[in-house]
């Protein structure tokens, strides 16, 4: 299935110069959705993964539906303020801004296998954070899972020596 058919492009949001790539088009799809997680599915049975984890919003998105198939956990990975208890944080760049992500202190044991998702790879900020924090509490990275990856933006560099799918490449 030809997946980049069901992305739309929108160009100057949410700002000049940024060329989105929207996925809500491809989500409402169900053959769609069900084949690009199905693909990472697959990816992720070759690496034993022990859980999910995911950036929000749109690493939920990605990630939850793989977690489901997988049989195991999903923890998610929020901006400052959201989760409830102990929390672990992280500060990281974006392609359009500067923030801030956390982590439960208690989401991952040392040693778990963690499969990390989110929609896009752009700068590579949002994922080399998110690893931080995996790392962080002992988990091992064991595979890195994107819809998209802006080549244009070398998040790749950001990741070298990590395992990584993409499904489509801009
Ligand atoms: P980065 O940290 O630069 O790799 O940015 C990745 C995050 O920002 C992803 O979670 C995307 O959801 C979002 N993002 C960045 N650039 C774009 C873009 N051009 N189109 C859609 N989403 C984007």
């Amino acid at each position: 299935m030809d997946l980049k058919q069901y992305v739309t492009i929108v160009p100057d949001w949410p700002k000049e110069g940024i060329v989105f790539k929207d996925i809500t088009t491809l989500m409402d799809n169900g053959q769609a959705y069900k084949y690009a997680t199905d693909q990472i599915v697959k990816y992720a049975k070759e690496r034993e993964i022990d859980l999910v984890v995911g950036p929000e919003a749109r690493g939920f998105i990605i990630g939850c539906p793989v977690a489901y198939a997988l049989e195991v956990g999903f923890a998610p990975v929020r901006k400052p303020g959201k989760l409830p208890r102990e929390t672990i944080k992280v500060e990281y760049g974006l392609e359009y801004g500067k923030d801030a992500l956390t982590i439960h202190k208690d989401a991952i044991k040392p040693g778990q296998r963690v499969l990390i998702t989110d929609d896009l790879l752009a700068t590579g900020g949002t994922i080399e954070a998110t690893i931080k924090l995996v790392e962080e509490l002992g988990g091992i990275v064991a595979g890195i899972a994107f819809l998209i990856e802006l080549s244009y933006l070398e998040g790749r560099k950001k990741l070298e020596g990590y395992d990584v799918l993409t499904l489509m490449k801009y």
